[in-house]
């Protein structure tokens, strides 16, 4: 079926007042670069109101990891929203909410069990870190607020997430006495499949000895670096982290925003690791991209330590916590990944990735490739022209958005062997026609 596009002269209108009077992500006002009108999504193609159609190569920023307008999340939508799209979350509850918990409850590494569900990543970041202050807080240790992370990390956009990502990268220079100032250590350099030297750990290491007593938790991605650069590192730097959290007693935050659900080829990239942290931060794909919905999970140590000591409550609470609408959709997602061979899938396109990126390193000034699970990342070595790159990608019928210095995809899980090849194919393109 042909999808409805817009007249030539109505796609002029949107354009003008979108320039005028809409703000875009990471963009200036009145200066914005090109964006492109979308009126539907049907599986792995974005309709563009001109008629094209664009496969997501990136699933609209790691969500939608089974494609769009899926019968399954559809239906488990519309069915919500005959019941009740919303209700206040304090002193009410509902069966939606009780059914995510006990799906991430499951799924998650033991003994994660308490579900602080919120609006979006960087909230969630900020339950994680606040959960972490009212701990130490709560067990007589005050001076414990303070957090240490790794260079090249991303967290979200409010303040003190924005804390703990790069501090280059990050905007600290523009905050400068607004944003807290925290302990960074040097970005892991080890990559995934590196053997082991414990040379690796030695800035977090000495960082964490040094100011432990003012460390309320460490802060990491676990496995990938996401928008920090899109970097893979070695499980056992992960474990490491894990064993000088518990020496030196700072809280462990994973940040499993970018990488729950699947993307690294495990359900969580902690997983990879073998480890659990004492609180893990969970958005971006939990809703199968179909609305935002964010969640922090701890265990009983950090939420009988908070519950038992004063004030005694936790203090957040988000006007749409646990929307009912959003909660019954991740449900529904969840289900649905669990029901196919997923795993499966996100091996086929590890393989596609690796054998089709490969050659990228031949065609033009490539600084790496590399690839773990849906994750396929092809470094430049200059920064790349965005605008351009776009338009090459969507003259090829693919959409991509690159950052800095980094080309990549992350497509959703039913993406065809064919299609994937499209996108790989506007990779090599872009690569080809140096658009940077
Ligand atoms: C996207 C992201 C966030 C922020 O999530 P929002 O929903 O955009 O607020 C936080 N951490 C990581 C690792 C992310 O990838």
């Amino acid at each position: 079926m042909k999808h409805a596009s817009m007249d030539t002269r109505s796609i002029e209108e949107l354009l003008a007042y979108d320039r005028e009077h809409i703000w875009h992500p990471y963009a200036s006002m009145g200066h914005q670069s090109v964006v492109y009108p979308v009126v539907s999504a049907s599986s792995v193609r974005l309709n563009l109101a001109d008629g094209r159609e664009l496969i997501d190569g990136i699933s609209s920023w790691w969500c939608a990891i089974h494609g769009y307008n899926h019968p399954a999340l559809n239906e488990a939508a519309i069915t919500q929203i005959r019941a009740m799209s919303h209700v206040m979350f304090g002193g009410l509850t509902h069966q939606p909410a009780r059914e995510l918990a006990a799906l991430l409850v499951d799924l998650a590494p033991r003994p994660l069990d308490k579900v602080f569900f919120c609006d979006c990543g960087s909230v969630s970041v900020e339950v994680a870190i606040k959960m972490a202050v009212q701990y130490w807080h709560a067990i007589g240790k005050k001076e414990k607020t303070k957090l240490i992370t790794v260079k090249s990390g991303y967290h979200g956009d409010t303040f003190l997430a924005m804390s703990v990502c790069d501090p280059v990268e990050g905007m600290h220079q523009m905050f400068q006495g607004i944003l807290p100032a925290q302990t960074f250590a040097d970005a892991p350099q080890c990559g995934f499949d590196d053997p082991w030297d414990d040379r690796y750990i030695k800035s977090f290491e000495r960082l964490i000895r040094e100011h432990h007593q003012s460390l309320a938790a460490a802060i990491l991605e676990p496995i990938v670096q996401g928008a920090g650069g899109m970097r893979f590192y070695a499980p056992e730097y992960l474990r490491r982290v894990r064993d000088l959290c518990d020496r030196y007693e700072v809280l462990l935050i994973c940040d499993e925003i970018a990488t729950g659900f699947g993307k690294t080829g495990k359900l969580f990239a902690c997983e990879h690791a073998g480890i659990s942290p004492d609180i893990m931060c969970l958005g971006k794909a939990i809703t199968g991209g179909y609305m935002s919905l964010a969640a922090t999970l701890t265990t009983e140590k950090v939420s009988d330590a908070i519950s038992n000591g004063a004030p005694g409550l936790f203090m957040h609470g988000p006007t749409f916590m646990a929307n009912p609408l959003a909660c019954a959709v991740a449900v529904a997602s969840i289900r649905l990944l669990l029901s196919m061979p997923w795993q499966d899938a996100i091996r086929r396109i590890e393989g596609q990735l690796t054998a089709e990126l490969s050659p990228c390193r031949r065609l033009g000034p490539v600084a790496d490739v590399r690839v773990l699970g849906a994750i396929g990342v092809v470094e430049l070595e200059r920064p790349v022209d965005v605008v351009k790159t776009v338009r090459l990608c969507a003259e090829q019928g693919v959409w991509l958005r690159p950052f800095g210095k980094i080309l990549y995809t992350i497509p959703p899980y039913i993406i065809s062997d064919r299609d994937l090849s499209r996108v790989t194919g506007a990779i090599h393109h872009v690569v080809k026609a140096g658009a940077f």
